[in-house]
């Protein structure tokens, strides 16, 4: 039987496997946090959280660090709080990579302004396809749950209807 938990990817390039239990109603539901150790620079991931234990060992310092999967994490995929840090306020976003949206930006307004010399119409199509594109890759992209406190990412989950969008008196409390 294949492991329960799996982690992905880490700065370092090393993979392991730490799984302990086997994950409920085929939860998926993976986190992504920065190492907590002090100078250690990697990305944890792990997927399904669900299946994981009580600790995450970060395979670059080899630190043992708690994690607290909650029932709802568990059961419903749902997260109600922080597993690595147990803070309640979270925020949802758009997984939108920026340098995407950056790039789009730049290219189609670099085209359109080239164009405005030879022709308008051109120009002013060429904006609008931009936000075509835009709201094409807003559509599809899938959300992402962000802790205001240690900002660990939760993917692959469904999104709880108490989280709101990011706000910014929220976060300077962290
Ligand atoms: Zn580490
Ligand atoms: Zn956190």
């Amino acid at each position: 039987m294949q492991s329960a938990g799996r982690r992905l990817t880490e700065l370092a390039g090393v993979q392991m496997r730490t799984g302990r239990h086997e994950p409920l109603n085929g939860n998926i539901m993976q986190i992504r946090f920065h190492c907590p150790t002090d100078k250690c620079v990697a990305i944890i991931e792990y997927e399904p959280l669900a299946g994981c234990g009580d600790t995450i060992k970060c395979p670059r310092c080899d630190k043992e660090h708690a994690i607290d999967v909650t029932d709802s994490m568990r059961q419903r995929d749902t997260v109600d709080r922080c597993a690595a840090c147990n803070c309640r306020e979270l925020f949802i976003r758009k997984d939108f990579p920026q340098v995407i949206g950056v790039a789009i930006v730049v290219v189609f307004g670099l085209a359109a302004i080239y164009y405005f010399t030879i022709s308008v119409l051109i120009a002013w199509s060429i904006l609008a396809a931009a936000v075509v594109v835009d709201v094409a890759i807003y559509l599809v992209i899938g959300k992402v749950t962000t802790c205001y406190a240690c900002r660990a990412q939760y993917r692959k989950c469904k999104l709880n209807p108490d989280h709101e969008g990011f706000d910014l008196a929220t976060s300077e409390k962290y």
